[in-house]
């Protein structure tokens, strides 16, 4: 059942095989696999339920209602980074783009030798992807849906001779509403809330929402339950009313933000002194071109194809049509200029590029004077800040060649730029972390990560915490590094991989 607080009358103890904190591309699967295999499995999820019904194309409600601080979450550092992060039965991927992409092969060479991870192998990860891909109806961006901003930015990086294609999506006929990062309202993106969580509940698990796990129970050194409260749907705060969980196996998958959050609070799992650190986001920068044609309407898919001709460097761009409450955030002016572009939304175009880091770690601490939140702390740095300029220069050069009669660039002193003179003197021009203008980030990662060795890592290969038994922990926090690529099909991976050691756990 997915029950809400105003079903529970009073304070509430359960007895389960399994906790999960958090309902995303961590917890989801998971909770799904375990209640398969005929576990009792409880998910304790801060966020409120939402269905196709709710999603009604308003942004702000959206932000409102499904992300965490409306949205509005930032690194701090420099330069300061947009990190939006869902707060939903379904987390992020209930409100984000449906690309689903498998792992940066090189990525995993390096799991494998630098983290000590040999026990994940191609091999097991291609079979679990294909699994996924299947289950999630995984299949290519449709060019007629995608919208012609795609179109047009492909045919230009084609004439430039640059790898490229449709994504994959995990969408079973998407109708391009253009919306996925505000929920899906064709209910096509198949997300962890429309895809595992039913699934997990047509199995018998029981889903609390609107409910935050506060502390982890332990006896003896092990996990054994989760102690949690029930919140007002309207202030946020907690009504009075509390769960606690008593299991024998708990699993940590609240996000690469909560995970370690919970986790310092209470000084656990922390032999390695890596709890919160190593926080990679595989920041975004954007550019928006305007031509003299009209590409709209605004509808189509907004995450749509990509240029992979970098990855390698650690660069890859994404994009296609977004709605003009996105585009607006991207264009680096204020009011009159802001305005007058506005007005030609019809004929612009947006795209978006991702850098995998080299250079730049930030880190996820507690900040108890701002009364007990957590706080990321990330400064972009050395070859980082290179790629993300590469990366506009490289967008900048295929809307050009796309017939672009200007390109917006994200970068002070180059933000407009009327041709390839221009572009010139981008790529000439040093450019440092604080020229950056609204600089976003979408998957963080890796402040749990795993690995061989107990002294530099937080959990085991199977997931579960070097420090304490039957306290794992299955989201995005421990992947070691950027997959090179957006993150949930991996994050979804893994915990199929993890699903299988804790049924071994619990079958023991
Ligand atoms: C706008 C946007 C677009 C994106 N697009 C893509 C894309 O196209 N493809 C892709 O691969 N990735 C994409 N991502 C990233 C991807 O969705 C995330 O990397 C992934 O969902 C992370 O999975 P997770 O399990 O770590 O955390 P989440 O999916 O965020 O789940 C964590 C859950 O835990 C809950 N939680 C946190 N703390 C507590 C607590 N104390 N008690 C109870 N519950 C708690 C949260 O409310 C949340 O629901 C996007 C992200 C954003 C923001």
């Amino acid at each position: 059942m997915i029950l809400t607080p105003e079903e529970v009358a009073s304070d509430l103890r359960l007895e389960a095989d399994v906790a999960i904190i958090g309902s995303g591309a961590g917890g989801g699967p998971l909770a799904r696999e375990l209640a398969s295999e005929g576990h009792r499995v409880v998910v304790i999820e801060e966020g409120g339920y939402f269905t196709r019904r709710d999603f009604n194309l308003r942004p702000s409600e959206a932000y409102m209602r499904m992300y965490r601080d409306a949205g509005q979450t930032v690194t701090l550092g420099m330069p300061f980074i947009l990190l939006p992060l869902g707060k939903t039965v379904g987390g992020t991927t209930t409100v984000n783009s449906g690309t689903a992409l498998r792992m940066h092969r090189p990525v995993l060479k390096k799991w494998q030798l630098a983290h000590g991870l040999r026990e994940i192998t191609e091999g097991e990860l291609d079979l679990i992807y294909a699994h996924l891909e299947e289950y999630l109806f995984v299949k290519r961006a449709d060019p007629e849906v995608a919208g012609k901003v795609a179109r047009t930015f492909l045919a230009g990086a084609e004439r430039l001779g640059l790898s490229c294609g449709w994504l994959p999506r995990n969408a079973k006929e998407c109708e391009g509403f253009g919306s996925c990062v505000f929920g899906c309202p064709s209910g096509s993106k198949q997300s962890v809330d429309v895809s595992f969580i039913p699934d997990a509940v047509a199995f018998g698990a029981d889903i609390y929402t609107r409910c935050r796990a506060e502390r982890i129970l332990l006896r003896e050194g092990r996990a054994v339950g989760v102690s949690a409260s029930f919140l007002d749907p309207v202030s946020g705060r907690p009504n009075g009313r509390r769960l606690e969980v008593g299991a024998k196996v708990v699993v940590l998958s609240a996000g690469a933000v909560s995970s370690p959050f919970l986790l310092l609070r209470q000084g656990l799992a922390n032999s390695s002194g890596q709890v919160g650190k190593n926080l990679q986001i595989h920041p975004a920068v954007q550019t928006v071109a305007l031509f003299d044609e009209v590409l709209g309407p605004p509808r189509g898919i907004p995450q749509a194809c990509y240029v992979d001709e970098f990855q390698g460097e650690g660069i890859m761009l994404e994009g296609g049509t977004v709605p003009p409450e996105v585009h607006a955030l991207a264009l680096p002016f204020a009011g009159r200029r802001h305005a007058s572009l506005m007005e030609k939304y019809p004929n612009m175009g947006i795209f978006g590029g991702m850098v995998s880091e080299s250079d730049s770690r930030g880190r996820v601490v507690d900040l108890r004077r701002a009364g007990g939140r957590p706080a990321m702390l990330y400064n972009l740095r050395g070859r980082d800040v290179e790629k993300a300029k590469a990366a506009v220069v490289l967008m900048a050069e295929i809307w050009f060649a796309a017939g672009a009669r200007r390109v917006f660039t994200p970068i002070a002193g180059h933000y407009e730029l009327c041709g390839p003179r221009d572009l010139r003197r981008l790529e000439r021009s040093r450019v440092r972390a604080s020229d950056f203008y609204g600089m976003s980030a979408y998957h963080p990662l890796g402040t749990c990560r795993m690995g061989g060795d107990p002294e530099w890592s937080v959990v085991r290969h199977t997931g579960e915490t070097w420090d304490v038994e039957n306290l794992f922990i299955c989201d995005g926090s421990i992947l070691p590094s950027s997959p090179g690529v957006n993150p949930q099909l991996t994050i979804m991976a893994m915990a199929m991989r993890i699903a299988g050691f804790v049924d071994e756990k619990l079958s023991a």
